[in-house]
């Protein structure tokens, strides 16, 4: 059974589009059942061994949703798909979701068709996009074949890109891909303390720095992402291991950026993360109400996790793009030693970088 998939839950008219029907070709073992609408569920009981396949009848693109008094990098959601097959401890989407399966979205190519006109239309604006926000952007790839679309999308248009935001190391589709131009790959990193304990089913930090290598081998601009950081006994030393592993497996000329943001969640995931995950450590430590209603570590223990994570950053690679997610300018001048002012400055940041990576 490919990536474990048993169960296929066909909406109306979902096999009859080509994404669809070439998903259930790559699944041949499974149970297919015909459903009359989307089926309904609780995010936290988690059945990811059944596949649902339907249209995504929303807004094509949507905006990060930003909070006051924290600067949000303004990338925009491309949403291809609910869930993923891993199952961390920390995942918000535990709490976010109304269904338990995997969901992947079959009339993606009209929304790509939407996604063109609306981007042609704004030509002087520059979209960074990213389809992990929802989902996982490669861990379902070899039965979705998303990247068969996406990428040859990408590579055309001229103000735009797309960030593959994974912790997974399914970068077959990407390698056999020709496309390369303005695709970011990125790996969420964490220590290997944090991933053994909180990250079930994922990859370990080398599998996905292995992963990176092969993509820079290759000519793909690669990206970081440290979130959520988590402060957990040894954690300098383990954070340390793995910086130490990117310097030993990635070019860092090639890294386009790195993001770092600590552990935060909302009030009704502590009880799902105390039921489902018993020994998690990840609520661990003081945490407060942020601006956003979310619980934030700390301020003193955020600013001593991101100056000890930047100064190791920086002293690998110098211009390593490095960013804060949503935090506030106070925190950023404390730890980065220098501040966007506003969420408009991070994207011109951002947008710059993107700029000088792929013209
Ligand atoms: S990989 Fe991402 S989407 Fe999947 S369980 Fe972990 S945090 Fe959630």
């Amino acid at each position: 059974m490919l990536l474990g998939i048993k169960r296929v839950l066909l909406e109306q008219g979902a096999e009859s589009t080509s994404f669809g029907s070439r998903i259930l070709e790559r699944l041949p073992g499974a149970d297919v059942e015909f459903i009359s609408h989307p089926r309904q569920g609780n995010g936290a009981s988690v059945e990811k061994q059944t596949l649902q396949l339907g249209s995504f009848p929303g807004q094509t693109l949507k905006k990060c949703p930003g909070t006051k008094g924290y600067l949000c990098c303004g990338y925009q959601i491309l949403h291809i798909g609910t869930n993923c097959p891993m199952d961390c401890s920390y995942c918000i989407l535990q709490a976010y979701l109304n269904q338990p399966y995997l969901r992947v979205f079959t009339n993606l190519e009209e929304k790509l068709a939407e996604l063109a006109a609306h981007l042609d239309a704004h030509p002087e604006f520059l979209f960074r996009i990213g389809t992990g926000e929802f989902t996982d952007s490669l861990a379902l790839d070899p039965v979705t074949g998303w990247t068969d679309l996406l990428l040859p999308f990408f590579e055309k248009r001229r103000n735009a890109l797309l960030e593959l935001k994974t912790k997974s190391v399914h970068t077959e589709r990407l390698l056999d891909s020709s496309c390369r131009k303005r695709i970011v790959v990125s790996w969420s990193l964490n220590s290997p303390y944090v991933v053994s304990r909180e990250e079930h089913g994922a990859p370990s930090i080398r599998q996905r720095l292995e992963a990176a290598r092969r993509c820079q081998q290759e000519g793909f601009v690669v990206g970081f992402h440290f979130d959520p950081l988590v402060p957990h006994p040894g954690w300098k030393e383990e954070y340390r291991k793995t910086v130490d592993l990117m310097a030993e497996h990635l070019v860092p000329e090639n890294v386009i950026w790195i993001s770092m943001g600590c552990m935060r969640y909302l009030p009704e995931l502590k009880s799902i993360i105390r039921r489902r995950h018993p020994k998690s450590m990840v609520l661990n430590g003081e945490f407060i109400p942020g601006l956003d209603g979310k619980m934030r570590l700390f301020k003193p223990v955020r600013i001593e996790m991101y100056a000890y994570m930047a100064e190791m950053l920086v002293q690998w690679h110098r211009d390593a793009g490095l960013y804060l997610c949503m935090e506030s300018p106070d925190i950023w001048q404390e730890t980065l030693g220098w501040t966007p002012e506003d969420s408009d400055g991070l994207s011109r940041f951002l947008d710059d970088r993107a700029r000088r990576f792929f013209g």
